[in-house]
Formats: C-alpha cells, structure tokens, sequence
C-alpha cells in the first residue's frame, strides 16, 4: 500500500501514479517524501526501514538500517502481504553535540 502526500489516498504497491490524482508515487508517496527530507537533513545519518509488526518475511528480511545513500525503495517489490507493503523509513539521528 501506497499513500499520496498530495490528496492522502491510498494505492496499491503497484501503482505507479495515484489512483485519485495522479500524483507520480515515485515522487509523491508519503514514503518518497520522507526519504528526501531525512536525505536532505545533515544531522541524518542513516534511515532504518522499519516494518509493521504482522509485515510479511520478505519485508522482515529487510529491516535494517542503511547508508543514506543506499536505501532500497519502498514499497518492497517482493513483499507477499495480502495488505502490500507497509514498510516505512525512519531516520537515525547524529548523537546530539553539545549545545
Ligand atoms: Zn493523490
Ligand atoms: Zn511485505
Ligand atoms: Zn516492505
């Protein structure tokens, strides 16, 4: 499942425009955002994948964490739930310096 940051509805993991307005998913999703903004963020420095607690194995499998740089996609291709791909990113904070 994919949701819109445009209109927040929901599409499936194989959409790739949103089925009520169109937005490009590969841009617009509300994990695509999320990706740029902690990609655009200095004090992240790396982003977890985190997974729903029923995720399916495949999505298991790739819960971890990741170089900023090198973060798969989401939704997941291979995921085999019936509900699709729920994965969402989470950013890894630098430790915080003195203030
Ligand atoms: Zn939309
Ligand atoms: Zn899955
Ligand atoms: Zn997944």
């Amino acid at each position: 499942m994919q949701t819109c940051s445009q209109c927040n509805s929901s599409s499936p993991d194989q959409a790739t425009h949103c089925i009520h307005c169109q937005a490009d998913l590969h841009e617009f999703s509300t994990t695509a955002v999320a990706l740029k903004k902690f990609r655009a963020n200095p004090r992240v420095k790396a982003i977890r994948i985190s997974v729903a607690n029923d995720a399916c194995s495949h999505c298991y499998e790739l819960l971890q964490t990741y170089p900023k740089d090198e973060v798969p996609r989401l939704p997941h291709e291979g995921c085999s739930h019936e509900n699709g791909c729920r994965c969402f990113y989470e950013p890894v904070l630098s430790e915080m310096s003195i203030t």
